[in-house]
């Protein structure tokens, strides 16, 4: 329930006389400081800042890169945002164009193919070719090394999973997301690189991790020489999830009590007047009380540090997607009917290096 603090006001002042009629003395307990914003409790243990560049291409393509990765000069990657595109239909009126970059069933599926060419070129230059896969929440990680049949059918994917690793250069491997966490991970020393789809499923499923020790098992990786970033996605600020991800997370991680905070959406009239809103059902049951969000962010960080990775080698960009509707597509800010961002890596070949 959103309300005005003048709306607010007048409602308690309407009550306030109601009681007033009944002889009754009105509550005492609210105050402005009380009909301030959402209140957050406990579990901010990090502050989350916004990081990563923005790089503006000469096609009118904008991508957020991790800085640190560019002075690796055989390294590809990049994170997309709606800027720069030929699309239309998920765009407000006053927008040039969105650079949705999966093949939806509202887009024209030739302004998606325009997009994808853009999005490559200002990542990746010419040379390479785009790998996505056929998402489905789950914790398979393909290595595309061991892949001999044809990866794509007519520009659409063929493989199933939610993680990629290649050790190949020219393959641009990008993973789809409008909310979802995607994480790219690379090997500096043995040259290898992995993107990763972590959703809530795919986080709970330890996609990365997993992944992390599939590169070490695969390629002789060493913890030292590995570096992840941890891209847009929605963030802790606006993630509301159901007490059943809670319960399951709890069951999967020792530190799942870290990665949940609860958030309380001010109610100024329930705050003066909670006798009002007293309920019989059980505790948990009401849909009176918290909010649960939950940080994707950092429980792919966790698992980061889990699979051996040093701290100071994990960058976390921050980037609420729901947050920044100019930005970013949203599946849950716009209820399903958005776009999609590319979050990609690749391998460059360069002489002499
Ligand atoms: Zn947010």
């Amino acid at each position: 329930m959103k309300q005005t603090y003048l709306e607010s006001a007048k409602a308690i002042a309407s009550i306030d006389a109601l009681l007033l009629q009944g002889e009754l003395k009105p509550g005492k307990r609210a105050t402005r400081k009380g009909l301030a914003g959402p209140r957050r409790q406990k579990n901010e243990l990090r502050e989350w800042q916004p990081g990563g560049e923005w790089l503006q291409s000469t096609n009118g393509v904008e991508v957020l890169v991790e800085p640190q990765w560019l002075k690796l000069k055989w390294l590809r990657h990049g994170f997309s945002s709606r800027s720069g595109g030929a699309s239309k239909i998920y765009a407000g009126d006053d927008s040039t164009g969105d650079l949705n970059l999966s093949w939806t069933k509202e887009d024209d599926a030739k302004f998606v193919r325009l997009n994808r060419k853009r999005f490559v070129a200002a990542v990746a230059g010419s040379g390479f070719k785009l790998v996505t896969l056929r998402q489905t929440h789950s914790g398979v990680v393909r290595n595309l090394d061991k892949i001999r049949k044809p990866m794509e059918k007519a520009g659409r994917a063929v493989l199933r999973g939610d993680a990629m690793m290649t050790s190949r250069s020219g393959l641009l491997l990008g993973i789809q997301t409008a909310d979802c966490i995607p994480v790219l991970l690379v090997d500096v020393k043995k040259k290898v690189v992995a993107a990763f789809h972590a959703g809530w499923r795919g986080t709970l499923a330890r996609i990365v991790e997993r992944g992390a020790g599939t590169m070490r098992l695969t390629y002789g990786s060493r913890t030292d020489d590995l570096r992840a970033v941890i891209g847009p996605g929605i963030g802790p600020c606006c993630y509301a999830v159901s007490e059943d991800v809670r319960i399951e997370f709890d069951s999967q991680f020792a530190y799942a009590p870290e990665l949940f905070s609860e958030v309380y959406d001010s109610d100024p009239i329930r705050e003066k007047y909670p006798m009002l809103f007293l309920t019989q059902r059980a505790p948990g049951h009401s849909n009176i009380g918290p909010q649960i969000h939950l940080n994707l962010w950092e429980a792919n960080r966790r698992q980061l540090l889990a699979a051996g990775l040093e701290e100071k080698n994990i960058s976390v960009l921050a980037q609420c997607t729901s947050c920044q509707r100019q930005k970013f597509f949203s599946h849950r800010r716009d209820s399903g009917f958005t776009g999609r961002m590319l979050n990609a890596i690749g391998i460059a070949t360069v002489r002499g290096k």
